[in-house]
Parts: C-alpha cells; sequence; structure tokens
C-alpha cells in the first residue's frame, strides 16, 4: 500500500530529514496464519489497509504516532498492529527501505519483494 503524509526525524547529528518533509511510502505487509479463516483468509486485506493506511494516510507521522518515525519503527509498529503479521517492509523513497521481521517469525522468509 503507499501512504502519502510528513514527518521530521529527531536525530543526533545535523540532517535535512530533521526538517518536516513529506513522502510516499510503500508499505507491504506480510502475514501467516497456521490455518485460514472461514473466508480462506489469514486476514483480509482491506482490514490491514483500513488499520493503517486509514490511519496514518495524508497525515503528520510526528502527531499520529509516539515515537521517532524512521521507516525502521514504523515498520515495527505496522508488524505490531495486525496479529497474522510477522514481516513489514517500508519503503520511504527508491532505494531506501527498511524491513522489521517479528522475532517469531518462520524461519524460511519469502525474498520480501517476490510476492
Ligand atoms: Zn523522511
Amino acid at each position: 500500500m503507499e501512504i502519502a503524509g510528513c514527518h521530521r526525524l529527531e536525530l543526533s547529528y545535523e540532517s535535512a530529514c530533521s526538517r518536516l518533509h513529506g513522502h510516499n511510502w510503500i508499505v507491504t505487509v506480510y502475514c501467516r496464519a497456521a490455518t485460514l479463516n472461514a473466508d480462506g483468509m489469514v486476514c483480509d486485506f482491506k482490514h490491514i489497509k483500513d488499520r493503517i493506511h486509514g490511519y496514518l494516510d495524508h497525515g503528520n507521522f510526528n502527531e499520529l504516532l509516539p515515537f521517532n518515525p524512521t521507516a525502521e519503527n514504523l515498520a515495527r509498529w505496522i508488524t505490531q498492529q495486525i496479529p497474522e503479521c510477522y514481516m513489514t517492509a517500508v519503503q520511504e523513497s527508491e532505494g531506501n527501505s527498511a524491513i522489521y521481521v517479528a522475532d517469531d517469525a518462520p524461519a524460511h522468509l519469502p525474498h520480501p519483494f517476490s510476492i
């Protein structure tokens, strides 16, 4: 999913990222379940989109989230919002991505961009 928004980062060094600026974050959420639910799904994509995109899109992440909104922290937060999610990839801009993998993720992970 693509999420538009803005943030500024609290950093220990001089950076343009400390000034308010925008991104179109590209977020990929990976979910799993031992069995599919009665609808034949792990989790409806719409529920994920409503919860994450619906909350963050066109928002100021510094106001919406209780932490420094780096791509890494954002990936961890998104993973924690969805019970079935074990991994989240957040691309902040071309070539700049972070992936968070939960501690209880399966041993053999798919390539993040293969599915
Ligand atoms: Zn940024």
